[in-house]
């Protein structure tokens, strides 16, 4: 696990604020993150895209960027399919990934900044559709304890860009 320091944050966030991150830690698997929590580094966050937050400051303690990546068919019948979507995926390409495969559904979320991890903390939603409409479950890992645990959909209070996952 490499921690980056003084890293500019210009490049990975909307706003392009060129504030930095005191220490940088890219992840790119779920283990990654056990490592972290298990060196009880403190405080932990957590960005994405980088396209719903304002920096108003260089961030202190230690800042996880998500690039876990991976794009999978869990299960599939004649009506019906589950996929998989890695948390650091980033959200639009996912989007245009499942129409590729023939899966409707997500398209009216197509360009939709950010990544796939951040979209059920806000319930995103355009023209309509939520996707809390087409989400089954997620997995999360508590940044303390190193806790995991699946969220059903009837767990994460989704509602109008907000959810149990908001903090
Ligand atoms: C031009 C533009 C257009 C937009 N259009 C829409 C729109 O049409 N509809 C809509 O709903 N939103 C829209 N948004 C908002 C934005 O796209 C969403 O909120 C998106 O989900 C943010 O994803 P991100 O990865 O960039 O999150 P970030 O900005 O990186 O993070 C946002 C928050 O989520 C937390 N977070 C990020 N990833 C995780 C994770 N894996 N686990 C836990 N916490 C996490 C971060 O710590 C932070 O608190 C728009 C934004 C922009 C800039």
């Amino acid at each position: 696990m490499k921690i980056e320091n003084q890293v500019s944050l210009l490049p990975y966030n909307s706003f392009a604020l060129p504030y930095l991150a005191k220490n940088l830690i890219r992840i790119h698997s779920e283990d990654d993150v056990l490592q972290v929590i298990k060196q009880k580094l403190h405080p932990l966050r957590i960005l994405g895209g980088g396209s719903n937050i304002l920096l108003t400051q260089d961030i202190d303690g230690f800042l996880l960027k998500n690039e876990i990546k991976g794009l999978d068919i869990v299960e599939e019948d004649e009506e019906n399919v589950v996929v998989e979507v890695a948390s650091g995926e980033n959200w639009h390409s996912f989007v245009m990934w499942t129409l590729e495969q023939n899966f409707g559904g997500l398209e009216n979320l197509s360009l939709i900044p950010g990544t796939a991890g951040a979209a059920p903390i806000q319930n995103i939603g355009a023209y309509g559709i939520e996707q809390k409409n087409l989400f089954y479950s997620l997995t999360a890992i508590h940044l303390e304890r190193g806790e995991k645990k699946i969220f059903e959909k009837d767990e994460c209070s989704f509602g109008y860009r907000d959810s149990i996952l908001k903090i």
